[in-house]
């Protein structure tokens, strides 16, 4: 028997892997010391940790560690790339590009800055959740001063076409910043090959602990300049101040280095994983597949089942397999996912949909436990319907 409740919620978090905590632990005694104390050992011992993190750290996405910020996550890096490029480049223009189906921490910040003056596309997708690049090009104007697209997508796994996406900006000399959050330590991303200038990342989504990520900034060819939007000691080269969370960079740092020497074969293992589950449950009627299935993150799959209430089928797996509806639940209400509805759904079958996300600990016995039990559910809930 498999040990209930199945965890199949990767994408909204990931446990920590104990080797991060073990590397972590000895920062919060011994080894405390502020990594900004110059003036002796406990703090020479701190800022040693930090640099050694922010190599890891680089070298996961090909950067250089100067070009690595410390944030508190990724809300924090969209937020310091959308904010702090629109006011220090307020002379070239005020014009952004971003997409209807990216996290909220970036959508949410355009209509902050919509309100500051900003003029804010938002591109639509296709069926397959895919941006068309002739449109990008398109809503390019002489004020735009950055193209923000995620690299995958968090809730249907879908990886845009980023490398045609930062040529198209480059060519027209527009900054590309990509919130890779989701692809960073699954799949092999590269700021060089990718042409990335600004990319944000998060230690819990890749079995580091919570409340830490990095931003990446460009340092040359363009060099990226940014308004800090923490103002303090001048931390991290001015652009985000505060008392950095050495234990937390420690691991996000572990977390990092780990998925560098184990993605490739982590992929192969967790996508065949990610397959049978995703044929398993289409052998329930009425199921489909959400988003492209040939440009998707190996660990990822969004499933309608028509005609099943989404709140209800949650509930009546909730106790035994942990996942999560395509909703956002905004406040009391749960919404249907805008992300599905971006894609063409109607309200009915975006509520009827999961999202499943594998990971480091999931088995082939959890796997096929939760096809079991999800086909079981669905077919309950579809009888009661007929009733
Ligand atoms: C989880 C996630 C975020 C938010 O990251 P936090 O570190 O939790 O703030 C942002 N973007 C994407 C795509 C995510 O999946």
């Amino acid at each position: 028997m498999v040990n209930l409740p199945i965890y199949l919620d990767y994408n909204s978090t990931t446990p920590c892997d104990p080797r991060v905590v073990e590397a972590m632990l000895p920062y919060f005694t011994q080894k405390f010391g502020n990594a900004a104390s110059r003036s002796h050992a406990f703090g020479w011992e701190g800022e040693e940790a930090v640099e050694v993190a922010r190599e890891q750290v680089a070298r996961l996405i090909g950067a250089e560690p100067k070009e690595i910020v410390f944030t508190s996550g990724a809300t924090e890096g969209d937020n310091l790339a959308l904010k702090g490029v629109f006011e220090l480049y307020a002379s070239k223009g005020n014009h952004i590009i971003t997409v209807a189906t990216e996290h909220k921490a970036v959508l949410d910040t355009c209509e902050h800055l919509e309100r500051l003056g900003g003029e804010i596309t938002r591109l639509s997708v296709n069926s397959q959740g895919l941006i068309d690049l002739q449109e990008l090009e398109a809503a390019i104007r002489p004020t735009t001063v950055l193209i923000a697209v995620m690299y995958a997508n968090n809730e249907i796994g879908v990886l845009q076409p980023i490398k045609a996406i930062s040529e198209i900006a480059h060519r027209h000399g527009t900054l590309f910043f990509s919130d890779a959050t989701q692809a960073v330590g699954k799949i092999p991303v590269d700021v060089g090959s990718d042409g990335i200038d600004l990319l944000s990342l998060s230690a819990h989504k890749l079995y580091g602990p919570k409340g830490i990520g990095a931003l990446y900034v460009r340092r040359r060819d363009p060099r990226v300049r940014l308004a800090a939007q923490m103002d303090g000691g001048g931390h991290e080269r001015g652009m985000r101040s505060g008392t950095l969370n050495v234990p937390a960079i420690v691991g996000l740092g572990k977390a990092c280095e780990l998925c560098g020497q184990e993605m490739a074969a982590e992929a192969l293992r967790v996508g065949s994983l990610r397959n049978r589950l995703e044929t398993g449950l289409l052998h329930i009627p009425g199921s489909t597949v959400n988003g492209s299935r040939e440009h998707r993150l190996p660990h990822t799959t969004n499933i309608s089942f028509s005609g099943v209430n989404g709140e209800a089928l949650l509930a009546g797996l909730g106790k035994d397999v942990a996942l999560s509806s395509g909703s956002a639940c905004t406040s009391a209400s749960i919404e249907p996912s805008y992300v599905l509805k971006a894609l063409g759904l109607d309200d009915n079958l975006a509520h009827s949909s999961l999202r499943l996300g594998l990971g480091r600990w999931t088995t082939t016995e959890q796997v096929d436990y939760a096809i079991g039990r999800i086909t079981q559910t669905v077919e309950k809930l579809r009888e009661l319907a007929y009733k």
